[in-house]
């Protein structure tokens, strides 16, 4: 079967590249013509883990292919995905231009039938509006031809990407019709044979389920920094806290770490375009408008500790920060905390040391001059006069008190993430903030 993968994004690579590693043969699209030209060499334009050996592979088996039309392949391809970004517009909504572009190119050009699958993290209803854009730019040139529209959402994390695609918890098929559904499991045959499951919906159930399972998560995230916060108010670890409910099969250890806050591309925009979509049907997701305020809130606190500590006096301070990817194995700087507390101490005056193992080419582009991006972790926190971890990668871990001890002008660290054995570190003479802690 020949599948095209319109967006050629985090989702869209991921997705052509596993398809092409499962036999199919993949045509990946994409406007963006340097970010084509790069992949055609083999090349990653983000950082996954296992990506590039993927592509490379299938590159050279000729099952993966990069181009930045559409049209061209339109008449050998029985699939079409389309995995363009769906930003949040002025007022929050998802923005959904970029997915109808791509179902007004599909309904000029295509000659036969089609499966056009969304995804893109979509609101309800989108699967309509697809549809009825295809219909009309066949009505327009009174072409018959029979085509069908599904909504099949993507659930990788960032990070682990292509491991979730191949190893997915569940595949989420929304079908209106039984040639859709045939297509689908032809598709996802590979994957079920491990044992994963594809559950196949009607495509509104579809949709939502994609915003409901991202809400649950960012609502997890919130509502464990904000029982952190309080934790700290009453004398209470959150780390304990976490072992003791997590250890209640209902509730589930995972998601349950204490923080800076949720960032990346997914959780801040789908939890607003939710909000949005409840709005627009006169229903106020007051549970979700509470997560929010709870994360922006979060997203300030290392760098509120960090200003009490020093009675607001921050001007010429020299801060390291370690992390600056939204999360860790990602290059990925969307809505990342860092970026707020950057801000925060820029604004405050101080001067600030960064340094992350792969973001620091994306944090050049965003950031510019407006930081010193150091070559190592040491580099950060010599002469500095508060160290702050904002995303815990593995190197980090390790992190020795006794040179933070040697080479701090002052051993201060705020734990972002909870990482370090506050005792230890006491002990070492270092003085420790975590988060709830
Ligand atoms: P991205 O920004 O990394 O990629 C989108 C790509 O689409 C870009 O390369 C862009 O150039 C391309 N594009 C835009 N318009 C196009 C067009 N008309 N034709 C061809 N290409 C076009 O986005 P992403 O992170 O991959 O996310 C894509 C969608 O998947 C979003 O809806 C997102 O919410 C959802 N999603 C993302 C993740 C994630 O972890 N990043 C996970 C699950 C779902």
């Amino acid at each position: 079967m020949k599948i095209a993968v319109v967006g050629s994004g985090y989702v869209g690579l991921v997705t052509g590249a596993c398809m092409a590693d499962m036999g199919f043969e993949v045509f990946c699209i994409d406007i963006d013509e340097t970010k084509i030209a790069k992949m055609k060499r083999g090349e990653s334009p983000i950082f996954e883990h296992g990506l590039e050996n993927i592509m490379k592979m299938n590159i050279e088996k000729g099952r993966l292919l990069f181009l930045t039309d559409l049209q061209s392949v339109l008449d050998e391809v029985e699939v079409v995905f389309s995995a363009v970004g769906t930003p949040p517009d002025e007022d929050g909504s998802a923005d959904l231009q970029y997915v109808l572009e791509v179902a007004r190119t599909i309904g000029k050009y295509m000659n036969n039938y089609k499966l056009i699958v969304t995804k893109s993290t979509v609101p309800v209803g989108t699967a309509k509006l697809v549809k009825e854009t295809v219909q009309e730019e066949l009505n327009k040139r009174n072409a018959e031809i029979p085509f069908d529209v599904a909504s099949n959402p993507e659930f990788l994390k960032e990070g682990e990407a292509v491991n979730d695609f191949l190893r997915p918890d569940r595949i989420v098929v929304g079908v209106e019709s039984e040639r859709a559904k045939a297509i689908f499991e032809k598709l996802y045959q590979p994957f079920v044979l491990n044992g994963h499951p594809i559950i196949f919906t009607d495509i509104a159930s579809a949709e939502m389920i994609k915003y409901a399972a991202n809400a649950m998560l960012a609502t997890r995230i919130s509502f464990m920094n904000d029982i952190a916060n309080l934790c700290e108010r009453v004398g209470a670890d959150i780390s304990m806290v976490k072992k003791g409910i997590g250890s209640d099969t209902r509730i589930g250890r995972k998601f349950l770490n204490a923080g800076v806050g949720y960032g990346g591309s997914c959780f801040p925009k789908d939890v607003k375009a939710l909000i949005k979509t409840a709005e627009k049907h006169n229903y106020s997701l007051d549970v979700l408008k509470a997560v929010e305020k709870v994360n922006n809130k979060q997203k300030s606190i290392l760098f509120n500790k960090l200003n009490n500590y020093y009675a607001h006096q921050l001007t010429h301070k020299k801060i390291g920060l370690l992390g600056l990817s939204f999360k860790p194995n990602t290059d990925d700087l969307r809505e990342a905390p860092s970026l707020t507390i950057i801000q925060h101490l820029l604004d405050a005056g101080c001067h600030v040391c960064a340094y992350d193992p792969v973001a620091m080419p994306e944090a050049k582009r965003r950031l510019g001059n407006s930081i010193t991006l150091c070559n190592n972790i040491e580099e950060t926190f010599t002469n500095a006069d508060a160290l702050l971890l904002v995303t815990e990668w593995h190197e980090f871990r390790t992190l020795s008190p006794d040179k933070l001890k040697a080479l701090m002008r002052k051993p201060v660290l705020f734990d972002g993430r909870n990482i370090y054995d506050d005792i230890e570190m006491r002990k070492a003479g270092v003085e420790y903030f975590g988060i709830g802690r």
